[in-house]
C-alpha cells in the first residue's frame, strides 16, 4: 500500500469532481477519478482503492449497481462505499445502505462533512493511515503518543499548546482568529478571554523554540495567528 490513502472517486460532473478532488488531495490523499461506472469498475480492479466515493447518478451502470458489483466480490468487498446523491428520502437511503454502500452523504453536502466521513470510514479500515502524523518544516506532530519533536528534539508542551499546534498543524497558512482558535483548542461552550488564546499562543512559540530555530508562528494584525 502506498503511504497516502487512496481515494476512488466516481462523480459524472466535471465541476463537482474537480472541487471533490482538490479537497482530498489537500487532504493529503492519492485521487483516482473516474466520469461513469465502466471507467470505475476497471479502476477498481486496477488500482484497488482504498475508498471509493460514489455518485448515485452517473450515466450507464448507475451508483447503486457499482455498488452492489463491488460488494458481491470478494477481492472488493471491503472498500469501503461512501454513497453521494441528491436524493434524500428515507426510502432511498435506505436501499443506498441496503446495497453495501457503508455511509451515504446527501447533495448539497458540506465538502468539510465529506471529508470528515471518508476519514471515519478509513480509520475504520487503514487507522494508521490518517492524520496520526502531522508535518511541518522540523516540526512533527504524532497525534497518538501527543509527542512533539523539532529538529528531533523533543518538546515539551502543554494539553492546549498541544491543541492549538495541532490546530496549526491541519492547514498550514491559514490564518486563524483568536475566536475560532476558542472554538477548536477550547470548545465553544467554555468561556474563555480571547487574551487567553495571547498567552497560550506565546507560551506555544517559546516551547518550539526551546532549542532555537526560528518562530514559525505568524501575527496577523487584526485578524489572528498561523503557522508559516
Ligand atoms: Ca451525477
Amino acid at each position: 500500500m502506498s503511504e497516502h490513502p487512496k481515494v476512488l472517486l466516481v462523480e459524472d460532473e466535471p465541476a463537482q469532481r474537480e472541487v471533490l478532488s482538490y479537497n482530498l488531495k489537500s487532504e493529503g490523499f492519492d485521487v483516482v477519478t473516474a466520469a461513469d461506472g465502466e471507467e470505475a469498475m476497471l479502476l477498481v480492479d486496477e488500482e484497488t482503492p482504498d475508498i471509493i466515493v460514489l455518485d448515485w447518478m452517473l450515466p450507464g451502470i448507475s451508483g447503486i449497481e457499482i455498488c452492489r458489483r463491488i460488494k458481491s466480490k470478494s477481492q472488493t468487498r471491503s472498500i469501503p462505499i461512501l454513497m453521494l446523491s441528491a436524493r434524500s428520502e428515507e426510502v432511498d437511503r435506505v436501499r443506498g445502505l441496503e446495497t453495501g454502500a457503508d455511509d451515504y452523504v446527501v447533495k448539497p453536502y458540506s465538502v468539510l462533512e465529506l471529508m470528515a466521513r471518508v476519514r471515519s470510514q478509513l480509520r475504520r479500515v487503514r487507522p494508521s493511515s490518517v492524520g496520526q502524523r502531522l508535518e511541518y518544516q522540523d516540526i512533527v506532530l504524532d497525534s497518538e503518543t501527543h509527542r512533539v519533536t523539532r529538529n528531533d528534539n523533543a518538546l515539551k508542551l502543554g494539553p492546549t499548546e498541544f491543541r492549538l499546534l495541532s490546530t496549526f498543524m491541519e492547514k498550514p497558512g491559514r490564518v486563524w482568529s483568536r475566536e475560532q482558535l476558542l472554538d477548536r483548542v477550547w470548545g465553544r461552550d467554555i468561556y474563555v478571554d480571547s487574551r487567553t488564546v495571547d498567552v497560550h499562543v506565546g507560551r506555544l512559540r517559546k516551547a518550539l523554540c526551546v532549542y532555537g530555530g526560528e518562530d514559525p508562528l505568524r501575527t496577523v494584525r487584526g485578524a489572528g495567528y498561523a503557522l508559516g
